[in-house]
């Protein structure tokens, strides 16, 4: 490739594939590689990944993308990577050998354990107010103390200082800068339920509470800044890592979400909602999560987000397309949602694992109501997508009174925000403005952000807004009391739910 032209990669590790994506200076996205890797379910309820299938398919899809564009270490100016939250690696430095695969977000085996060591009104508050979460599996601590419980000999080995403990980003880091650096950033430290994120460091009283010793712990920099350089077999060598964040983290700086009131959803499987609250860490009256969101280099101290998720989004309209097989596609559901006035009375309350905010209802299950004689396919499909912007709604009005303001605008990306329909019945019911950029890789988009920025490949996050220019606007055309009363009808079904 010519001298004149620098890319940025950004690797973005995933939950079920790897990818490397190209990323020009105008924050195009030249290309992309992607890689699958197997998911192990040990037991019901159980998630793993390999560790070294993590590494050689993200490697993998970087070696192959350089070789398909002849790059070489000068053409690269920086990597940035983002990933799968608080999965949990525990390895050996000497021999590069995780003691055990990787322990996946989703995976519920420590739920006992956390119940155990969590259960006290008092550890939980204590938790909440260290680490902005609600004690849970989900994230990396209880996963890295079953480790030191479950592995032989892993307790010694890791209170001798024989081993490290990382989230994915902190391995693919060691591993590609040649087992020099151990590290992570704010944002993936703030998964964990071990740091501090108004300190700003890894807290000792619950390091103690989860038994695991500090010498495990990576040393937490700033996502936008230096990681070390790549010095791995087969990768082009010398390439700076400058950019590192969590998978929703880098979603939202990639939606140029850099300030105070800015959010975005990702409108995937779940919904993910992240709302930037600047140098405040905002505590939810309504159980979201107090999280820390990634910053441009020079910001004076951490930076912090709310975060929230609705459990089922673009799964309902899996669950139309393969359970009831009353559509051929997801994309077919706007067709049908528009070929009628409205859904005639029906609501969908996709209760399938509960509700979540603001209703916090782990053993409601789904229904649909309001059925006559005249609703079909047409109807549920409608119903199915207004279920997605009904619950995004509720989050957003959590979300809204926790930060002390309603959202002016909110970023939009992921597979269902492709959906006009949606989108424009989202608008209407928020009262705001949904902007969908032209790239909804927004993920992929904020690690190159993040490692562009660090080495002055971009001047600012004044230089990425101006790129950013190509978005889809979908602005409010209904009135309030429109969005009021097809709340109202939205909240009564989800009452009858509970009840
Ligand atoms: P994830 O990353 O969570 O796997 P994606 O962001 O790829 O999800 O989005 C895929 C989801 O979006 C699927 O659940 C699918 O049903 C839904 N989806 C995709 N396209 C559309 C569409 N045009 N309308 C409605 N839903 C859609």
């Amino acid at each position: 490739m010519s001298n004149s032209e620098k890319y940025v990669i950004a690797l973005d590790q995933g939950t079920t594939s790897s990818r490397a994506v190209l990323v020009n200076r105008a924050g195009q996205m030249i290309d992309v590689v992607q890689r699958p890797f197997q998911q192990i379910f040990p037991q019901p309820g159980w998630v793993e990944h390999n560790p070294q299938e993590i590494l050689f398919s993200q490697l993998g899809c970087l070696t192959e993308l350089c070789s398909k564009h002849g790059l070489t270490s000068d053409d690269i100016e920086a990597i940035g990577i983002d990933n799968q939250r608080e999965t949990t690696i525990v390895w050996d430095p000497t021999t590069g050998q995780p003691v055990y695969n990787a322990i996946v977000w989703q995976c519920r085996r420590t739920a006992a354990m956390v119940d155990e060591l969590c259960g006290d009104e008092q550890v939980r508050a204590m938790i909440k107010a260290k680490t902005g979460l609600l004690p849970d599996a989900y994230y990396s601590a209880s996963k890295v103390r079953w480790i030191l419980e479950n592995v032989p000999g892993a307790r010694e080995r890791a209170e001798a200082g024989e081993l490290m403990f990382g989230t994915v980003d902190t391995w693919l880091v060691w591993v590609l800068t040649g087992g020099l650096v151990h590290t992570t950033d704010p944002t993936n430290a703030s998964r964990t339920m071990l740091f501090d994120i108004h300190r700003g460091c890894w807290d000792e009283e619950l390091l103690e509470l989860f038994g695991i010793p500090a010498s495990m712990m990576p040393e937490v920099r700033p996502s936008s800044g230096s990681f070390g350089e790549t010095s791995y077999p087969g990768v082009p060598a010398g390439v700076p890592i400058t950019g590192v964040a969590g998978d929703q983290q880098a979603a939202l700086f990639g939606q140029c979400c850099f300030e105070a009131g800015q959010a975005k959803n990702t409108y995937g499987t779940g919904c993910f909602m992240l709302l930037h609250t600047g140098p405040e860490a905002r505590t939810s009256a309504h159980n979201l999560i107090t999280t820390v969101a990634a910053s441009a280099p020079g910001a004076d101290g951490l930076e912090y987000a709310l975060e929230g998720s609705v459990f089922v989004a673009g799964a309902l309209i899996q669950w139309l397309r393969d359970e009831l097989g009353i559509i051929g596609s997801a994309a077919e559901t706007e067709a049908l949602a528009t070929s009628i006035e409205d859904t005639g009375g029906v609501y969908i309350v996709p209760a399938f694992t509960g509700l979540g905010a603001p209703w916090w209802e782990p053993n409601a299950r789904g229904a649909i109501y309001g059925l006559t004689r005249g609703a079909g396919r047409a109807q549920i499909a409608r119903a199915a997508l207004e279920a997605l912007a009904y619950q995004v709604s509720d989050l957003a009005d959590a979300m809204a009174d926790d930060a002390g303001g309603a959202l002016g605008v909110l970023n939009v990306d992921g597979g269902a925000s492709a959906n006009n329909f949606l989108m424009q019945f989202q608008a209407d019911l928020l009262g705001c403005e949904l902007r969908r950029p032209a790239n909804t890789e927004t993920t992929s988009l904020g690690a190159a952000y993040l490692a562009g920025l660090a080495t002055g490949f971009w001047s600012g996050t004044d230089e990425l807004r101006e790129l950013r220019s190509t978005d889809d606007v979908f602005a409010r055309q209904k009135d309030a009391e429109w969005a009021e009363s097809h709340l109202a009808g939205w909240h009564d079904a989800v009452r009858r739910t509970i009840s």
